[in-house]
């Protein structure tokens, strides 16, 4: 908790919480038409947004479109379509006891929402669940990473050209801000970010109840099957580890491959590696660079620490701090107690362990907190319900990285320490939304008339119908 005074967020918090009853009386076409200003403010500053990315951290322009600006394009036209579907209230069946009641399920804003964002998707992270937010008729306050500036910036004119800050406000701060903000009652906060501050919100959020929805990271695993042809599963990986440098929530963090295929695997690393980035990747412009140098020095940090302790390194632990730039790297035979195999790499390495039968990779993943994502490489269905039914994690691939969370029907989020609570989608407008039931009970046969004093024989009779047939 911060002990220093801001008070522009109090203004900012006050304006909202006054607001917020005229927000949640706008119309669903208001909304509509909301959200296509937003996709409109989009469009118009794509080029912005692409450079600012550049600045941040060196991202492409092809991995800024398709990563950043596609998914909160898809998402807001998405809302557009189904936002009058999804706001009606929906009718559920009675049983025998509410025969002639009226049963809905209403579908109400929760209200002022707070939504804070992590530095390594800050535009689509932070756009993704306010297009929800917005759309489910709520105020919200945004607070992105304060390590993306000038994505920061473009983030503030495009909100700025399209809501009044009673309703949409975006809050630059770092820690201070963020504790002072997070000690204000929302009625619901959603957070984007590492397990360890996902604490830190959910203990503010329970000082005042408000619903919280965490969607963290942690260590997703890659199971390669010994028979999955391995130059698929090199390429597949190289793309799904390397796209933002690493730094994906739902990266493959480590992979687990039958031992008969290790050797197999680092060749054909090595060579596609060559083949797709030349003899040295850091001069690909595709190639985004870490973040800052607290991290580069992380996650040069977790690298060498292994090779101290005895990993091998077949290729990579090369380094450019003033570039901030990690040459991707292989470790191989790393010792158990090797930090790379506890925390969360968020960066361009590829740690191998092997396994000899598929009891030994799940237990593996068992031992270790829930994944927000594992993956598996294979062809063998009983293999892959084997993995599937005898692990737990946020979501499970088959054949493929990353690509799930793109779905528009599959909510996303993880499970225990990699989340809690789903976004995206319906599911991302359900979690900004109180489903509220509502039951008009019919007169004549309301349940109270049968079970209602004086008790006698026919409550009796009643009661034993339900206990019967209920
Ligand atoms: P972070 O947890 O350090 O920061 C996230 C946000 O919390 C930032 O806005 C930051 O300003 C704020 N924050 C940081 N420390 C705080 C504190 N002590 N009190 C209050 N607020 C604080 O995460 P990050 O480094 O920005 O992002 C990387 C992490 O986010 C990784 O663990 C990654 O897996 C996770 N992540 C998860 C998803 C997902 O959808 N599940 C997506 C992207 C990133």
């Amino acid at each position: 908790m911060s002990d220093k005074e801001y008070p522009y967020i109090d203004l900012i918090y006050n304006q909202q919480v006054d607001n917020r009853f005229i927000i949640q009386k706008k119309s669903i076409k208001q909304r509509i038409d909301l959200l296509k200003n937003l996709e409109k403010e989009i469009l118009l500053h794509r080029d912005e947004i692409v450079e600012a990315l550049h600045k941040d951290f060196r991202k492409s322009k092809i991995e800024s479109e398709s990563t950043e600006i596609f998914p909160v394009l898809s998402e807001i036209r998405l809302f557009c379509k189904n936002l009058n579907e999804w706001s009606k209230s929906k009718s559920v069946s009675n049983n025998f006891v509410f025969f002639g009641s009226k049963a809905i399920i209403q579908i109400e804003p929760k209200g002022n929402c707070l939504i804070i964002s992590p530095w390594n998707y800050p535009f689509q992270l932070a756009m993704m669940h306010l297009v929800a937010c917005i759309a489910a008729g709520n105020t919200a306050i945004l607070k992105p990473s304060e390590f993306t500036e000038h994505t920061n910036s473009v983030l503030n004119k495009i909100l700025g050209n399209v809501f009044e800050s009673n309703h949409v406000q975006l809050l630059y701060g770092e820690i201070d801000e963020t504790s002072y903000i997070l000690s204000k009652k929302f009625d619901h906060i959603h957070f984007t970010g590492s397990p360890n501050v996902g604490k830190i919100v959910m203990e503010a959020g329970a000082k005042h109840l408000s619903s919280v929805t965490l969607e963290l990271g942690g260590k997703s695993p890659l199971v390669i099957d010994e028979a999955f042809d391995i130059k698929k599963a090199v390429s597949k990986a190289i793309w799904g580890k390397l796209i933002n440098n690493g730094q994906t929530c739902i990266a493959p963090d480590y992979i687990l491959i039958h031992e008969s295929k290790e050797v197999e695997f680092v060749e054909e690393f090595k060579r596609q590696m060559e083949k797709t980035f030349g003899h040295d990747p850091k001069e690909s412009k595709d190639l985004a660079r870490i973040i800052n140098t607290r991290n580069f020095n992380r996650v040069k940090d977790l690298i060498q620490n292994a090779i101290e302790l005895g990993a091998d390194c077949p290729y990579g632990n090369e380094y450019d701090g003033y570039e901030l730039y990690i040459k991707p790297t292989i470790l191989r035979n790393i010792p158990q107690e090797a930090e790379i195999l506890k925390e969360e790499i968020f960066g361009p390495v590829f740690p191998i362990l092997t396994y000899n039968s598929i009891e030994n990779a799940i237990h593996y993943i068992n031992t270790a907190e829930k994944p927000l994502a594992l993956y598996i490489f294979s062809n063998n269905k009983e293999l892959i319900n084997n993995v599937t039914e005898n692990t737990s994690s946020g979501a499970v691939m088959v054949n493929d990285l990353l690509i799930h969370i793109m779905h528009p029907n599959l909510p996303f989020g993880g499970v225990n320490n990699s989340g809690i609570g789903s976004s995206t989608g319906y599911f991302g407008f359900l979690d900004f939304s109180h489903q509220k039931p509502v039951l008009k009970v019919n007169q004549l046969f309301s349940p109270t008339k049968f079970l209602n004093y004086p008790y006698n024989a026919f409550t009796q009779k009643i009661i034993n119908l339900m206990i019967k047939y209920l």
